[in-house]
């Protein structure tokens, strides 16, 4: 996480792209207002001296225009001093402009975008026409000299295509962050295109492969992340720490949910902008008491695995949305998060642990598989 305390905001459900997993989008939802912003500037003031970043997520939020973005990352950047507001936008880029563009390089906002992989790859997941689209956006706001990052979905369809996909991302010279496709909990059929947990662990592991033996020739994010939790023993993204209390997200209409996963389901809204609830009456709420025992819970249900300090049960959302907040296990991935951090921890081990009087040639012969270190030293360096 750039900074422990995340604020979302959701400027609306809406979007023109049709991906065929999405999860998220709903054409009927309202915009933001900018009335809206100045709720979430007073509601905020209160906290102590701290770095925050904020994340526009949608839905796709650049249907809100160049006129809310001038407004808002102003009303932010200017009204919150003491928070040292930081930005970022996860966007499909298909709705940027030079303007647009302008707007975002004055406050530094990293884009986090999406390609599957080659065109036809992306399109057939993603809707005829995504590709092209995203990628005139992309070009606009490289042009600006804004920073765009791709993530990368993987479905149960495209992980048999996983070679290619790392190989385009080689191509492209882009920097990979992998998200494996979820269950919808809108659709008829919510598990269509979901990448099941056992499949997952084994890309994660294919994944940190390529990190180890092609450092030169791609990043990809996630591997990064397991790295790093597994080498400092913490969490550095919020699926891997207790994101409950210090990540909260904001809906078109200001309700306030425990993150952007979470928006548009009535049952998880915490409270409203336009009170000024305090971190505290929010945690109060019948949500946040729901985040919060999922919490003691993982304290409980991983008690024994050696990954809990950094795994933290994975995501809560992933736990307990799909079953209306009822505690019945942690986060489904947990078999694939397992799978990665004990293939890290043993090359990790199996690396420091090589006698150091060992012949270089004994310790290749030892060591079956790419080892991690070197890649842990670079982030390091980094
Ligand atoms: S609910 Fe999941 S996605 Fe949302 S902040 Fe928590 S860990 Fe991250
Ligand atoms: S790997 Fe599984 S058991 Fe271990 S902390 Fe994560 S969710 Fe819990």
């Amino acid at each position: 996480m750039k900074n422990p305390f995340h604020v979302m905001i959701i400027p609306t459900l809406g979007c023109p792209g049709q991906c065929k997993y999405c999860w998220s989008s709903d054409e009927n939802s309202p915009r933001m207002t900018l009335d809206t912003i100045d709720d979430i500037v007073r509601w905020l003031k209160p906290l102590d001296e701290q770095r925050v970043t904020f994340t526009f997520h949608g839905g796709e939020p650049l249907l809100a225009g160049a006129e809310f973005y001038r407004q808002a990352l102003q009303k932010i950047a200017e009204g919150l001093p003491h928070l040292s507001p930081e930005f970022a936008m996860q966007t499909n880029l298909w709705l940027m402009t030079d303007e647009l563009a302008e707007i975002l390089a004055k406050y530094h906002v990293p884009l986090g975008s999406s390609i599957d992989g080659p065109k036809e790859l992306t399109d057939y997941q993603r809707g005829e026409g995504y590709y092209e689209r995203c990628l005139e956006g992309y070009k606009i706001a490289v042009n600006h000299g804004l920073l765009v990052r791709f993530i990368c979905t993987f479905t149960n369809s495209s992980v048999k295509k996983k070679e290619a996909i790392v190989n385009f991302f080689k191509e492209q010279g882009w920097v990979m962050k992998l998200h494996p496709a979820l269950p919808s909990l809108k659709g008829d059929n919510p598990n269509a295109w979901t990448l099941a947990p056992e499949e997952y662990g084994d890309l994660l592991v294919y994944l940190l492969d390529e990190a180890v033996t092609h450092a030169d020739d791609i990043e990809i994010m996630n591997i990064n992340d397991l790295c790093r939790c597994v080498f400092t023993r913490s969490g550095s993204v919020c699926t891997y720490a207790d994101c409950m209390g210090t990540t909260f997200a904001i809906g078109p209409d200001g309700e306030i949910y425990p993150c952007y996963r979470f928006i548009g389901m009535p049952e998880w809204v915490m409270g409203h902008v336009r009170d000024a609830p305090s971190i505290e009456s929010l945690m109060n709420s019948h949500a946040g008491k729901r985040m919060l025992a999922y919490k003691d819970f993982v304290d409980t249900a991983c008690k024994d695995c050696s990954h809990i300090t950094y795994c933290r049960g994975g995501c809560p959302y992933n736990a307990i949305a799909p079953t209306g907040g009822t505690l019945i296990g942690v986060d489904p991935h947990c078999i694939a998060y397992k799978r990665i951090f004990d293939e890290i921890t043993t090359r990790m081990n199996d690396e420091m642990n090589a006698a150091p009087t060992m012949s270089r040639v004994s310790r290749v012969k030892r060591q079956q598989k790419p080892g991690v270190m070197g890649l842990i030293k670079k982030i390091v360096e980094e």
